[in-house]
């Protein structure tokens, strides 16, 4: 083998790709260890697909050898319905991160700015880097919660976009409605934000508010939804966005081509068909929350109000530490470097398992 000239040295990449952070996948249950081992790392629904929603999927299988629907037809019409929007206002992708990376070729690239809060969802500062654009990121405030003020004061002529994760991954706050009114209030209206609410399913707070009434008359608002978490398809990459026409029509235009396959679209319209006995889900896993947000407070742990499925613990230096004791004993939960561990709601069991865990972990055994 030799060494690479300069001059003779294979393709040439974009420089970012070197600066690119890495998506961190949450880890995997251990795989064939004696004692029971849950997965408590990737905020999925521990729930195997409803009988009917498989059956469904299983049939689209069979015309695997034809290409999706382009437009997402039937899907869109069930959506569109349901939230009570226009269908021209709907445009669907590969998960609702793919329709965020949409949402950012649609409106960034090098030289402009996309403006988000961190900790949150490790997927914005990827994707804006992939788009070639500038993140601007705006720490959380000590509690947790969104520096709004702050974020709306990071605006600048540059900016394109900015993501509100409500509630926010990893930490499961979420931004009440007359902070949110005040500061999209604050945003010129050239200026795309975007609400994530990846976990809309789950908030209880009635102060917490649907995007899709915050869209309706504020065309510079897309909201971003996901099948992935309450309705547990994460393994068929489906999610969608709601924003208005000129907004909608870009994300159509730059989509990957018959991204989302015939059986996430069979599998999502089952799914919004079968909504009671998922929601049913849902409650349970709201109330497991309930139950380990509880359960964590009374051992002593400090822990944000959470309105998603999954808790946040900030840990600090302890954190590998912590996430390596709870691998250790079954639970596999998700560490970020040395700021905290988000810990999934999964099923009875799990957090069981969890909660014995950080029981001997709380006060710094770690
Ligand atoms: C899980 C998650 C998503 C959804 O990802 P998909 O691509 O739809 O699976 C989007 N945003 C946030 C904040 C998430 O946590």
């Amino acid at each position: 083998m030799t060494h690479d000239h300069a001059g003779t040295t294979g393709p040439r990449l974009r420089g970012v790709l070197d600066t690119l952070p890495a998506y961190t996948p949450g880890r995997p249950a251990a795989a064939g260890a004696d004692a029971p081992s849950y997965k408590l790392s990737s905020n999925e629904n521990p729930y195997p697909p409803l009988p009917g929603v498989l059956a469904t999927a299983t049939a689209a299988a069979g015309e695997m050898n034809r290409y999706p629907d382009l437009t997402a037809a039937a899907l869109t019409a069930e959506l569109a319905d349901r939230l009570g929007v226009p269908q021209s206002h709907l445009a669907t992708g590969t998960g609702s991160v793919g329709v965020a990376q949409s949402l950012l070729h649609a409106t960034a690239g090098p030289g402009d700015e996309v403006i988000f809060a961190w900790r949150s969802f490790e997927a914005y500062p990827i994707i804006t880097q992939i788009a070639g654009a500038t993140a601007v990121t705006i720490p959380l405030l000590p509690d947790e919660s969104h520096d709004l003020d702050a974020m709306a004061d990071a605006v600048t002529d540059r900016t394109r976009l900015i993501f509100v994760c409500n509630p926010n991954n990893p930490t499961g706050n979420a931004i009440r409605r007359a902070e949110l009114e005040r500061f999209l209030d604050r945003i010129p209206t050239s200026v795309l934000v975007v609400l994530d609410e990846a976990y809309k399913e789950f908030v209880r707070d009635p102060e917490i508010p649907d995007g899709i009434e915050i869209y309706r008359d504020r065309p510079n608002v897309a909201v971003l939804r996901t099948f992935s978490k309450a309705y547990g398809l994460a393994g068929l990459r489906v999610g969608f966005a709601v924003a208005h026409d000129p907004v909608a029509i870009a994300l159509r235009k730059v989509a990957v081509p018959f991204g989302v396959s015939h059986i996430a679209q069979e599998a999502a319209i089952a799914s919004l068909r079968s909504e009671d006995a998922l929601l049913e889900r849902v409650e349970n896993l709201v109330a497991e929350r309930t139950r380990v947000f509880d359960a964590l407070v009374a051992q002593g742990w400090t822990v944000p109000e959470t309105q998603a499925n999954f808790v946040w613990l900030r840990l600090g230096d302890r954190t590998q530490a912590f996430a390596a004791a709870c691998a250790e004993a079954g639970v596999v939960v998700r560490p970020y470097g040395d700021e905290g561990a988000r810990i999934t709601i999964g099923e009875k069991e799990a957090n069981d398992l969890f909660l014995e865990v950080a029981g001997r972990l709380v006060g710094g055994a770690a």
